[in-house]
């Protein structure tokens, strides 16, 4: 099938799914959605209001006993209908996140797609197998479902960060109202026409889309809802945290990264620098595990570099639809704009130019940002510390590997990270010295079995895999 030319999926929804069913939100206020490719408007959602909210946590709260009362085998087959529904709409997927994020279509189809397909196979089988019952002494370990979930997710990978609290929550037996990003809020609807589809029972999982401050807000201070999973930005993190505390509500929180790639003396370098860059620019850089400091020995330098500068070269920007696109825009004027900041911030704090930079050119319109490598950024300095969320490398020269372990931690977050040696052994020993919650080691590949979670301020709690399935559930002793 030619996905290029294929008719999109509806753009405007009007509706909010609440008990089961599309029904009409409580007010006509709605929220425009553009093609960052262009910044022409494409479609519209509602803004949700505190009273859907209302409205959704009390169909998730009555579906609550029923779903956590369901027999294991019977949740996988739910799930594994809905995997199936959702299956079906791959291609429609991707074409909407190509179209509301700009994800070049490949990405889309592989990463923006596929990943959520491949994180509802592994939890219709994690659901079939219910977290096992333990033995402490006289006690009996059980685990139940937490209750009702908020969950709260970002616009960078829509589908993806919905579908990894989404399907455990189910797998654990708790019940969902979901708010998604209100810059990309259209791959949620095409899940819940999957939900739809698969005949889930009516509220065990709701949609209310809105913005942060209103729907998000509502969701994270709601007196029924017993956890608040929310994956996006650090400040808007603390925000909910505090929300929760109010009432002593669970929170699990995915947020930002500053992740270190360290590429030791003796690596293969041209693939650790092909991978390296390769990671910080896929998605235009809007990936929460990008590896945005690269640390590389200075017996390499200056060749890290020159490879830094080559690979860059080869990333053509432009339409998401033209197969030769490696790199669409950002996903908004302000992400853009932000993003600008950093770099010539970055320049003006004695970073040193490589590759990309404010003249690079970009296409005529669109919310494009040129691929940019800084070298010689101090490690103290902005760009090393914050988040830039946008397809920008820092490169950071060290002495030696007890150098790179400090550079590499000195850090508020702490999500991801890599190392590169050509000693396995001792790339080992750097990866367990990382403060981070996850390391990849010579380029190892991502596994959605892993917990995925970080350190720090890089949030609280861990999805994906059983972790995943465990971050929504009690633990209760009995004893005998
Ligand atoms: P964001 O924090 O601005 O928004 C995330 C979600 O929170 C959106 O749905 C938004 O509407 C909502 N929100 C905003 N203000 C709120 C409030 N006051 N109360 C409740 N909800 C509110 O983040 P973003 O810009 O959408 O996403 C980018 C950020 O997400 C980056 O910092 C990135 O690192 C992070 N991220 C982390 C992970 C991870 O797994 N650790 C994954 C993807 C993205």
């Amino acid at each position: 099938m030619d996905l290029a030319a294929a008719p999109p999926a509806p753009l405007t929804r009007r509706h909010l799914h609440v008990a089961g069913d599309w029904v009409d939100p409580s007010s006509g206020d709605t929220i425009a959605v553009e093609n960052p490719a262009t910044g022409e408007t494409i479609g519209e959602v509602p803004a949700g209001a505190p009273a859907d909210v209302d409205r959704a946590v009390a169909a998730a709260r009555a579906a609550f006993p029923g779903w956590a009362a369901t027999a294991p085998a019977e949740r996988a087959a739910y799930l594994d209908r809905l995997h199936t529904a959702l299956a079906a709409r791959a291609d429609d997927v991707a074409r909407t996140v190509a179209t509301e994020l700009g994800a070049p279509l490949k990405l889309a189809t592989r990463v923006q797609a596929g990943l959520p397909l491949i994180v509802l196979r592994s939890m219709v089988e994690l659901a079939a197998e219910p977290v096992a019952e333990q033995v402490v002494g006289n006690s009996l370990v059980v685990r139940e479902p937490v209750g009702v979930v908020g969950a709260i997710t970002p616009w960078n990978y829509p589908l993806h960060q919905v579908v990894a609290k989404l399907a455990p929550a189910l797998a654990a037996g708790c019940t969902v109202v979901l708010k998604p990003s209100e810059l990309t809020p259209l791959t949620a609807y095409l899940l819940f026409d999957a939900v739809t589809e698969a005949g889930l029972p009516p509220g065990v999982v709701n949609l209310v889309p809105g913005t942060g401050p209103v729907v998000g807000e509502a969701l994270a201070a709601h007196p029924d809802v017993d956890l608040v999973s929310f994956t996006g930005s650090t400040a808007t993190g603390r925000r909910i945290a505090h929300l929760a505390a109010d009432r002593i509500a669970r929170v699990a929180l995915e947020l930002g990264g500053k992740s270190a790639n360290v590429i030791l003396a003796d690596a293969d370098l041209p693939t650790a620098v092909k991978v390296g860059v390769g990671n910080v620019l896929v998605n235009s850089g809007q990936t929460c595990t990008a590896w945005t400091r690269m640390l590389v020995h200075r017996d390499r330098y200056d060749e890290a570099l020159d490879l830094a500068a080559t690979t860059v070269a080869g990333y053509r920007l432009g339409d998401p639809f033209d197969p030769a696109t490696r790199l669409g825009p950002l996903v908004s004027a302000a992400q853009a704009e932000r993003v600008r900041g950093h770099v010539d911030r970055a320049l003006a704090d004695g970073a040193r130019l490589v590759a990309g930079g404010p003249d690079a050119p970009l296409p005529s319109r669109g919310h494009f940002v040129a691929p940019t490598v800084l070298a010689d950024v101090h490690p103290d300095s902005a760009l090393a510390q914050e988040e830039v969320f946008g397809p920008v490398l820092a490169v950071i020269p060290f002495a030696d590997v007890d150098e790179a372990v400090a550079i590499a931690n000195n850090s508020r977050y702490g999500l991801a990270g890599a190392v590169w040696s050509a000693d396995e052994d001792a790339a080992l020993a750097v990866a367990r010295r990382l403060r981070t919650g996850q390391v990849d080691v010579n380029g190892g590949a991502f596994n959605p079995l892993a917990p995925f979670g970080g350190y720090r301020q890089s949030g609280l709690g861990r999805e994906l895999g059983s972790y995943g399935v465990e971050e929504f559930t009690e633990v209760k002793a009995i004893q005998r």
